[in-house]
């Protein structure tokens, strides 16, 4: 009773609304994880150094038993990760002070993936989420959007997935994938009341983006994001719930981020 009192209060102050997952079926449905293994081919940005992973120790130890133990590095921007409100907001909110509430809940998928295959350049507009509104109804309240761009399947093969295979700054002009219409984030936040936004390239903003107006728009408005996420061919455009949990660094602009989703068996 007291626990249920303490949480009942801090409810109160923070004014955090915490789905309690009593509605969700998690008895019968499916985990699938969107998240792409970290490893030395991993793409990263074109002005970032890559992922590393190094050994430590491996094999049989003096004492005769086996033992490993690696080093990894890696930046904050690559992979399946998570990117924080400090990332494009002065004194924005790092990685470590996003609450669990805010990475987790209901999610939608809009998929713009027959535009976006055609036109690298794509930008998802507000017609694209009102297209989805009209098949799938209002887009809920306090909800996580993903947006499948279908570039995800060009993962691995980095010159089709990013228009680039250059490093450093030619290659960050010669970055070419689908994103997020700046015009569509500010009504996602403005006309609806979005949680998070994610999708299946290196950037919210499209790789030709240079002022990342999508970005500053939504972490200006406390909207976390996802990058580089994996398989949204097998999320259904609604009624599945969202777990992000990105790595907790200290005073991170962003993070490795392990994405997974329950898609309850309808
Ligand atoms: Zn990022």
């Amino acid at each position: 009773m007291k626990n249920i009192l303490i949480f009942i209060t801090l409810c109160t102050i923070t004014g955090c609304n915490i789905h309690r997952g009593s509605d969700i079926p998690w008895n019968n449905g499916t985990w699938v994880d969107l998240t792409l293994d970290f490893e030395e081919s991993t793409t990263y940005w074109p002005t970032n150094v890559t992922f590393s992973h190094d050994t430590v120790s491996y094999g049989i130890n003096d004492k005769g038993y086996f033992y490993s133990s690696f080093c990894y590095a890696a930046e904050e921007h690559g992979g399946t990760h998570f990117d924080a409100p400090l990332h494009f907001t002065e004194n924005g909110r790092s990685i470590e002070q996003i609450v669990p509430e805010e990475f987790t809940g209901e999610g939608i998928c809009v998929d713009v993936s027959e535009k976006a295959l055609s036109d690298r350049d794509y930008l998802a507009s507000v017609q694209d989420f009102r297209d989805w509104e009209q098949k799938h109804g209002t887009i809920p309240d306090r909800v996580i959007v993903l947006l499948r761009t279908g570039f995800g399947r060009f993962w691995g093969d980095p010159l089709k997935y990013t228009g680039t295979l250059k490093t450093g700054s030619a290659g960050v002009k010669e970055l070419h994938f689908p994103g997020l219409d700046p015009e569509a984030a500010e009504w996602l936040v403005k006309e609806r009341n979005i949680k998070a936004f994610g999708l299946d390239t290196p950037s919210i903003d499209r790789g030709q983006s240079t002022e990342f107006m999508t970005h500053r728009i939504l972490f200006s408005h406390n909207i976390t994001a996802y990058e580089n996420i994996a398989h949204l061919e097998l999320v259904p455009p609604r009624n599945f719930y969202v777990v992000a949990a990105p790595m907790k660094i200290k005073g991170g602009s962003g993070a490795p981020l392990r994405l997974l989703v329950w898609i309850p068996e309808e």
